[in-house]
């Protein structure tokens, strides 16, 4: 919509504008007339950014030309009643996904922008879920015998082209150093975008015997990739992430090392992030450069576009051919070994956001909120409360649950809409009327429940929540990704669907490119994978009516 649509406003009055409105409470209150404007009548200006719900309604009045000082009463009254939505206005994710996501990013304080573009500075609370996930996944590799190390942040430009793939595919994004000092340097070199070529180069040296085997090593570090659009989490030019990079004496070991690591990474998006994903392997179009097959893990958002979640590659003996890594196998003979590698990013955390995040903010599934109790006391001056909610911190902290009190100047509301924002699985909120009958509330962000329990059983009742939270935010993230997953065995119907239903569209494939190429073309769609559990939809592939090689799993995706 152009500005020039834009009614005569008063000259004080801000006004901004919503992209669409599909909102349900929109339409409730009979807004139909498609003009979408924000308006914020400078008395209301100075205290602070305003309830969406507050907006959205003085909009409706606005553009209805019913805007007088009846209706600002009422106005007034109805923002009140929102109060507590005053701290942390964002905007609704069904107006403006890309926007709400934004909003969440910030207001929940998980990261902010940095003098060099692209990237980002982590904040704290955006940090310690990344190490929560770090913490969660070190465990789970080091079970499988995998073991850290560290390797420069510097490829010479001559090791990264050793392998014709992988540089083609990684040149367009690569930062390079030329100086050292004040001197130019004889070969410039590029800041890892990945560490293929540095492992491969170390293990050309490292092994030598059949005893040397397997190596399996990771490294957790940040690689830089020089993206044109980024976007905080999602797509940033240095991210944090981990990669493994093992080698073995066959061709077997280093498949069930690719898919064990996959299903590792399954595992953990959905026992840990609450996160259902769909496991299968890549079309050789989508494939890493340089690796034999690339297997994934794509997990649904929110707005029903894709987002590859983790990935593990079997890179056959290809890298051993071009780096020389040769072993003495048992037989006395000389032999390439077989490569994997396998990793998973910062990106986990946009994934997060976008499939459990709500109108109010972040939600966190239990097991990697940093912070997983918030204590809020209710008229905390009076006296005794206080000292009772520390005493409910220690005793939740003892039983092993990670606990804060929010002691704070600021209103038992603003203080419920922090949490809600920071995602904070539960709150517990003891007052005067609850210290009276020994009791205390518990306030289920997901889904706004309430709960009133006897402080003896606190504990117990705490633990059977937080474990109910994680459980339940599986199943709707399951049931989301369920529902919006369709199947297509015609053409058209292919495309109106990609069109018109956002999610996944599961249809046959043919195999070849022409079509993959066809489909992106047409719909913007991917092929986000061919998935282990394969379906036979129709005999013919959707897009050429070929007979169909596979059954994969379409999308647009980030
Ligand atoms: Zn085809």
């Amino acid at each position: 919509m152009s500005m020039e649509a834009q009614p005569a406003l008063e000259p004080c009055m801000k006004v901004q504008r919503i992209p669409a409105l599909t909102d349900m409470r929109e339409q409730s209150l009979g807004h139909g007339s498609g003009l979408l404007i924000r308006v914020v009548p400078p008395e209301l200006q100075s205290s602070g950014p305003l309830s969406r719900y507050g907006r959205d309604w003085m909009a409706f009045l606005f553009v209805k030309g019913r805007y007088s000082i009846k209706n600002q009463q009422k106005e007034r009254r109805f923002i009140m009643a929102n109060d507590k939505k005053l701290v942390e206005a964002i905007t609704s994710m069904d107006v403006d996904f890309a926007q709400w996501y934004t909003d969440v990013v910030k207001k929940a304080e998980l990261c902010d922008y940095a003098s060099v573009k692209g990237c980002m500075v982590i904040k704290p609370a955006g940090y310690a879920i990344w190490e929560n996930i770090q913490k969660e996944l070190d465990k789970r590799f080091k079970e499988t015998g995998v073991e850290n190390v560290y390797m420069p942040m510097f490829i010479p430009e001559g090791l990264l082209q050793k392998e014709k793939d992988h540089v083609e595919g990684f040149a367009p994004e690569v930062a390079w150093v030329t100086h050292g000092g004040l001197e130019p340097l004889q070969e410039r070199m590029c800041v890892r975008p990945t560490s293929e070529t540095l492992f491969c180069d170390f293990y050309a040296r490292d092994i030598q015997s059949y005893r040397d085997l397997p190596r399996l090593y990771n490294q957790w570090c940040s690689v830089v990739r020089w993206e044109k659009t980024t976007r905080p989490f999602l797509r940033s030019r240095e991210f944090l992430w981990q990669e493994g990079h093992t080698a073995h004496a066959t061709a077997q070991e280093a498949q069930e090392r690719t898919e064990q690591m996959l299903n590792l990474y399954a595992d953990f998006c959905e026992e840990v992030l609450a996160m259902p994903v769909v496991r299968g392997k890549k079309t050789d179009k989508e494939k890493f450069a340089g690796a034999e097959a690339t297997y994934t893990i794509e997990a649904l958002m929110h707005d029903g576009k894709a987002l590859q979640s983790g990935t593990s590659h079997n890179f056959g003996d290809g890298f051993a051919k071009a780096f020389d890594i040769q072993f003495t196998d048992k037989d006395n003979t000389l032999k390439y070994v077989h490569q994997t590698s396998w990793g998973m990013t910062t990106r986990l955390i946009g994934a997060v956001i976008m499939v459990h995040g709500d109108d109010n903010g972040l939600v966190l599934p239990p097991r990697i909120a940093p912070v997983q109790v918030m204590v809020v006391p209710i008229q905390q001056k009076k006296e005794g409360i206080l000292d009772k909610a520390f005493e409910l911190r220690d005793r939740l902290t003892k039983s092993g649950c990670r606990v804060k009190v929010d002691d704070t100047d600021k209103s038992p509301g603003w203080k419920f809409s922090e949490c809600e924002m920071r995602g904070i699985p539960l709150r517990v909120e003891i007052g005067p009327k609850d210290l009276e009958k020994d009791q205390a509330v518990l306030a289920r962000r997901d889904t706004h429940e309430k709960i009133v329990v006897s402080l003896g059983e606190l504990e117990a009742k705490v633990e059977e929540t937080l474990n109910q939270i994680q459980k339940d935010m599986l199943e709707r993230a399951r049931a989301h990704r369920d529902a919006h997953t369709h199947e297509a065995t015609e053409y058209q119907e292919f495309v109106k669907i990609i069109n018109e239903k956002p999610g996944f569209v599961k249809a046959m494939w043919c195999g070849c490119r022409e079509c993959e190429d066809k489909i992106k073309e047409d719909t913007g769609a991917t092929s986000r994978c061919m998935p282990f559990k394969q379906e036979r939809l129709s005999d013919k592939c959707v897009c050429c009516g070929k007979p169909a090689a596979k059954m994969v799993y379409w999308g647009r995706a980030y």
